[in-house]
């Protein structure tokens, strides 16, 4: 009987003891969730990577983020932020405890860089925001050159070191008699077109195309200057194709141009909308004395503006060698004339890439 009783005083004092702890860890519990971590300032323009990234590469790495007016309080791990322009990774925040003040969020960066280019996470903590950016090297090393980027129009760039692949769909930016009516920048034409000629609208239409432009990274003059193409020879800086001077094998442009709309271009009875001459919405919006894109060699194109006055002393591929505002070092390039042959003349300057569609 007496050990029984001793048996129940321990018990009894056992539960005692567990129900006070348990009291004191609702209280620690509910003293931390009502505070909720926050900061003043978030600084994702001087983040630090502890590595550097590389398309088609697995990457694994820690960002460091720096971050003021801490109120030391703890925080939880966070959940994925996919990347967007260079997609392939994600940014997750590890859980931490924020200092009084100034200290740094760390994010772990994972996945497979699809392009190279710039992967941005869009960052959001304690009442922050910002945009973290890391840039992706192309395969081998090799920087894509920044001219590229002005290829405002295309879905992807990338180089390996040789080519320069360039993705696009090839759909204007600009409005056109030749998108469906349902589209935003369908928009009625009718009137002078191009060379004053009066319009007359053509039976195609436009339709989004899967073309992939593999240009030379670094361009030389061939000995042999190849013929262009029917179809695509070049790519303009809003994704559209280039097309040379002729309708058909060896047929002047002269009975199509009066199917050029407002943009002065056509589409051709695959839905490929394409320029043979000036691209009025560019040179508009850029400049005409601006770049207006690249050739298959790998050689730029211009405005048929150059130094303030038509360009001059072309050859018969319509270019010729000199600097310009995006090589200062001088180049062989393109430039658009108003007669025949319009964007290129008699053949390639140099090497031609491929082109797919
Ligand atoms: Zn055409
Ligand atoms: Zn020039």
């Amino acid at each position: 009987m007496r050990t029984t009783h001793l048996k129940f005083a321990m018990m009894l004092a056992a539960l005692f003891t567990i129900a006070a702890c348990s009291k004191k860890d609702d209280t620690a519990t509910t003293t931390t969730t009502s505070t909720t971590a926050t900061i003043t300032a978030l600084a994702c323009g001087s983040a630090s990577f502890s590595s550097s990234a590389t398309m088609n590469s697995a990457y694994i790495a820690t960002a460091t983020i720096a971050y003021s007016g801490g109120n030391a309080v703890a925080y939880a791990a966070g959940t994925a932020i996919s990347s967007t322009g260079v997609t392939g990774l994600t940014a997750t925040l590890q859980a931490g405890t924020l200092l009084s003040g100034t200290g740094n969020l760390s994010y772990s960066v994972q996945g497979t860089p699809t392009t190279s280019g710039t992967a941005s996470f869009a960052i959001s903590f304690g009442g922050q925001s910002c945009t973290l950016a890391l840039t992706v090297n192309a395969a081998g090393g090799v920087t894509l050159p920044s001219v590229y980027s002005k290829i405002y129009g295309a879905t992807s760039i990338t180089t390996d070191g040789t080519w320069v692949t360039i993705k696009s769909t090839g759909l204007p930016d600009h409005k056109s008699v030749y998108y469906a009516t349902t589209n935003p920048l369908y928009e009625a034409f009718s009137g002078t077109t191009y060379g004053g000629n009066t319009f007359s609208k053509n039976p195609n239409s436009i339709a989004a195309q899967t073309y992939t432009f593999k240009i030379p990274l670094n361009p030389v003059a061939a000995s042999t200057h190849a013929s262009t193409p029917l179809g695509p020879m070049g790519v303009s800086l809003n994704g559209v194709p280039f097309y040379n001077q002729y309708a058909g094998p060896s047929q002047p442009l002269t009975g199509e141009i009066v199917s050029f709309d407002q943009g002065w271009a056509h589409p051709d009875p695959g839905s490929h909308y394409h320029y043979h001459v000036e691209p009025k919405f560019l040179t508009a919006a850029k400049g005409s004395n601006a770049l207006m894109g690249f050739l298959l060699d790998g050689f730029p194109v211009y405005g048929p503006i150059e130094n303030g006055a038509t360009a001059t002393g072309l050859d018969a591929y319509n270019g010729h060698t000199g600097v310009t505002a995006d090589y200062p070092g001088g180049i062989y390039h393109y430039h658009i004339t108003a007669a025949a042959p319009y964007i290129n003349g008699n053949g390639f300057w140099g090497t031609p890439g491929t082109v797919t569609y």
